[in-house]
């Protein structure tokens, strides 16, 4: 039986396997994290609406009725094209060789600082649901620093929040956190007002949401504007540290500031040794192929595919359309069937939100802004979430949150707080043996 290996369970990887499931060859699925992630809502746990449980769903649970298919949890780190192998890593292996017939790379991007790296530390980016919780953690604990703060000239800095970038991921971020400090946080502070935060959305394009038609642009901004968040455009950030940012030249004091500017392809190009494009990601053939290599299939954000004279854009429609065909062309090879024709995308059309009952949308030559986008959006998120028991659970809480104004999910989770205990406890132990 010919073993079809494929890296990566997000949107490429994971509508890949589901495509093979009557296919008469063993799957082997290995992804570095249990789940597969819904990243369009991540921005919905970063700002305390929904729980990392209701966008993340196990890799092993959503395949678990598809008996060709193995789930591994491993890092890969690199393939050799030549042995027909990738080398995969965990805990307590490391480099342990996995052959394939056929492979497809679907492992994404990561956050990309454009050459800065230092800003990471104090800028963190929106990719997983770690830097989700992380994020979250960094809003609320400003509102819990400024209320326990004396001096109130000092609640101004605490209470800036600096969004880098506004692409959808910024301009969602900036409109959700303008809705956390009108509705959720409104009420339950004493010494300060959350309702003053400053929230300020900075990118050096001259327009937010710059992929959408200019209209649609237009609107967006000025429904931020419309919720207090400070639009601030055609200016680079300079610099991030632990005082903030400064950007165009001025000094914004915050202590909370968010990367959601850019992102960088993974290393696929460089474990398989060919041709990327500037940004890193692999070229592929329009059959999705690796030239020279039509046992390697390359999908998703990773992959870099021209069509009608433009690049594919990195979102999930692209991953999925890909990781299907390839599916269907792996599939005919298999049972030796002609190949499909050359891959070509249908463009659904892209949406984005912009705080509550407002989003932009945009599909051909369909632009429309509003309720009417806000509810496809909300239609369109739900029916793609991995498993109905999820659509449930997010419809629920949407309902609760839109009618209350309450959020699901508002704990500060310090997830190294064990760790600390933990070396507390030796420090003391070491201490006891050693007499001090
Ligand atoms: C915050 C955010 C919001 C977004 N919003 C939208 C939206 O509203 N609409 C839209 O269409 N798109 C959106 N996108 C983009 C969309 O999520 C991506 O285009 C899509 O996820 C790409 O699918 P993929 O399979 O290529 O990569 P991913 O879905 O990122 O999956 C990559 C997988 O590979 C795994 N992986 C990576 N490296 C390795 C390795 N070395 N070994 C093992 N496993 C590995 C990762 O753990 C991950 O599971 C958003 C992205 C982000 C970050």
């Amino acid at each position: 039986m010919q073993r079809i290996v494929i890296v990566g369970g997000g949107f490429g990887g994971l509508a890949t396997a589901k495509a093979l499931k009557h296919t008469s060859a063993e799957i082997v699925l290995i992804d570095r994290t249990n789940h597969h992630l819904f990243q369009p809502l991540l921005y919905q746990v970063a700002t305390a609406v929904l729980s990392p449980a209701q966008i993340g769903s196990p890799i092993r649970g959503i395949l678990r009725g598809q008996e060709n298919t193995v789930v591994i949890l491993g890092e890969v780190t690199g393939v050799d094209k030549d042995k027909r192998c990738v080398y995969v890593s965990n805990t307590d292996r490391e480099h342990v060789p996995v052959s394939y017939d056929y492979l497809v790379l679907a492992t994404g991007v990561t956050h990309s600082y454009f050459g800065h790296n230092e800003f990471e530390k104090y800028a963190p980016g929106l990719k997983g649901l770690a830097d989700a919780v992380r994020i979250r953690n960094k809003i609320l604990l400003a509102f819990e620093q400024a209320e326990a703060e004396e001096d109130p000239s000092r609640h101004r800095d605490l209470l800036t929040f600096v969004l880098v970038g506004a692409g959808p991921t910024g301009v969602e971020m900036a409109g959700a956190i303008a809705v956390l400090v009108r509705s959720t946080l409104k009420a339950e502070f004493r010494r300060i007002d959350p309702v003053s935060a400053r929230i300020v959305l900075v990118d050096m394009a001259p327009r937010v949401l710059g992929t959408f038609a200019e209209s649609l642009s237009k609107s967006a901004q000025q429904q931020l504007e419309k919720l207090g968040v400070e639009v601030r455009l055609g200016h680079s950030v300079d610099q991030i540290d632990a005082d903030g940012v400064v950007v165009g030249g001025e000094r914004i004091a915050s202590k909370a500031v968010i990367w959601t500017a850019g992102v960088a392809p993974s290393p696929a190009g460089q474990w398989l040794k060919v041709e990327t494009d500037r940004a890193g990601r692999v070229r592929v053939q329009n059959d999705l192929t690796v030239p020279g290599h039509p046992e390697i299939f390359v999908v998703g954000d990773t992959a870099s595919l021209d069509q009608d004279g433009k690049p594919l854009p990195g979102v999930a429609q692209v991953a999925i359309q890909q990781a299907r065909y390839a599916a269907k062309l792996i599939h005919s090879r298999v049972v030796g069937t002609p190949a499909p024709g050359p891959f070509s995308y249908f463009d659904k059309g892209s949406m984005a939100v912009v705080g509550k009952g407002f989003a932009v949308l945009e599909s051909g030559k369909v632009h429309v802004s509003g309720v009417v986008a806000w509810l496809t959006w909300a239609a369109v998120h739900l029916q793609f979430l991995a498993q109905s028991s999820l659509r449930v659970s997010v419809f629920l809480q949407w309902v609760w949150t839109y009618l209350t104004g309450q959020r699901g999910s508002r704990l500060i989770v310090n997830h190294h707080g064990s760790e600390i205990g933990r070396t507390a406890a030796e420090l003391a132990i070491k201490a006891a043996v050693s007499g001090k």
